[in-house]
């Protein structure tokens, strides 16, 4: 770990006070260009005693403006003390997490894992048709049927095609045989260019895409293409419990941006979605006409609050690696013991080992029991087939073995 570290409450304090006093004071400096002001002072005071010991509340009040991109060229000066407070949340996230090299990314925290997402598939499409002269129709994105909506969103905005690639049923693998079918069929169709998202963590199943099993087909047709991975759930998980992470991470030099939540697994607030990609990529969706704001912008959104940095930075830095591997690694043995009661009921489901999330089949689970427990469908409609239990925080094993009982009991005609 370069940059990761365990850190006591003064130094926390210390550091983002020493931020914010770099950042401009609108209580106290003639500030006089900027739309822009600390929070409203007859609803957010800014002397209330608590604050001074709450360096995220502190900063929220004072309403840092983090517009644009701090990891490359130049950014507005007035925000410049917690701009640092994101490259170093961006530094522990991509060198120490996720393998880049140390000052080789780019990145930004965006509004969550959608505009991340977004981010990395505009950033892809503008590459293919700035480099390679390619039209929007003859780029597609190849992504799993188990993939994000957010996927659907983006192919729609940017006007490309998605084409979904069938999943096993019961192991929620890509289907390498559909795959190489879809591929000879959308290239006699004219595609040419792929933007490939493989999945760390699929929001329904946790299930984790291999990306290998993308490029030995896209390679024997010998087709450009360009990954992205989508680590917004399992990306504070999967690196921390699978042995091998390599293939998923920027050490594998196929893989060129990442998208992680910290608004999910990390329990940060959210507007804190984590993009992070390879250098010169990002230029490709550089906004020349932003010519307000010092440095342009590379970033999806406009205005952003700072203050989502400093929650991050405060969270990573609260745990120290060890503490969050302690953490992840109590949530994976309450998941173990939830999949070994479920084996024993003869229960059916779908749980990837290195991640906390346990997809039964809905034939077990009667209606009642999945609507008192919250357990979320996989489709809200007559075809759902499968129920997620999501072992988060806030999950313990009492909780669980309420539903175990109720499972029980229930006397439930398996169709399966
Ligand atoms: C939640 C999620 C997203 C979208 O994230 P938001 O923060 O809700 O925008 C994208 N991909 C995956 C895999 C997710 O789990």
């Amino acid at each position: 770990m370069e940059f990761w570290k365990k850190r006591t409450p003064a130094e926390r304090l210390h550091h983002i006070e020493k931020a914010l006093q770099e950042n401009v004071n609108f209580s106290k400096d003639a500030s006089l260009g900027y739309p822009a002001s600390k929070l409203d002072g007859k609803v957010f005071y800014d002397d209330a005693p608590f604050l001074k010991d709450a360096p995220v509340l502190m900063t929220f009040v004072a309403n840092p403006n983090h517009i644009g991109c701090h990891t490359t060229g130049t950014s507005e000066k007035a925000f410049k003390g917690t701009q640092q407070i994101e490259r170093e949340t961006l530094d522990i996230l991509a060198v120490d997490i996720f393998g880049a090299e140390k000052n080789q990314f780019d990145g930004y925290i965006a509004s969550g894992g959608t505009e991340a997402n977004l981010q990395a598939l505009w950033m892809y499409r503008n590459n293919f048709m700035k480099h390679f002269g390619a039209q929007p129709t003859e780029i597609a994105i190849l992504a799993s049927e188990d993939t994000h909506y957010s996927i659907a969103k983006g192919a729609n905005l940017l006007l490309i095609d998605w084409l979904s690639v069938p999943v096993g049923f019961e192991n929620r693998k890509i289907d390498k045989e559909a795959l190489n079918t879809m591929l000879a069929v959308a290239m006699e169709k004219g595609k040419k260019y792929f933007i490939v998202v493989c999945n760390m963590g699929t929001t329904m199943f946790g299930s984790v895409d291999n990306p290998d099993d993308y490029c030995e087909v896209l390679e024997n047709y010998n087709v450009p293409f360009s990954i992205h991975i989508d680590a917004a759930y399992g990306g504070f998980v999967y690196p921390f419990l699978a042995k091998e992470t390599t293939a998923l991470s920027f050490k594998n030099p196929k893989v060129s941006s990442i998208t992680v939540d910290a608004h999910k697994m990390l329990q940060a607030p959210y507007g804190t979605g984590i993009f992070i990609c390879r250098k010169r990529l990002i230029e490709n969706v550089l906004t020349q006409e932003a010519q307000y704001v010092e440095g342009m912008d590379l970033t999806l959104s406009g205005s952003r609050s700072g203050a989502n940095a400093v929650a991050v930075w405060m969270i990573l830095n609260t745990y120290g690696p060890n503490g969050w591997f302690e953490k992840i690694k109590i949530l994976q043995m309450r998941t173990d013991w939830f999949c070994q009661q479920l084996d024993q009921m003869k229960i059916a489901y779908f749980r990837e080992p290195n991640m906390n999330i346990v997809t039964i089949k809905s034939a077990f689970i009667p209606e009642e029991t999945a609507a008192r427990f919250d357990l979320v469908p996989q489709k809200h409609n007559d075809q759902n087939q499968w129920y997620k239990v999501v072992l988060m925080e806030h999950v313990e094993v009492d909780h669980l073995n309420q539903l175990l009982e109720e499972l029980k009991e229930a006397t439930v005609t398996v169709t399966t």
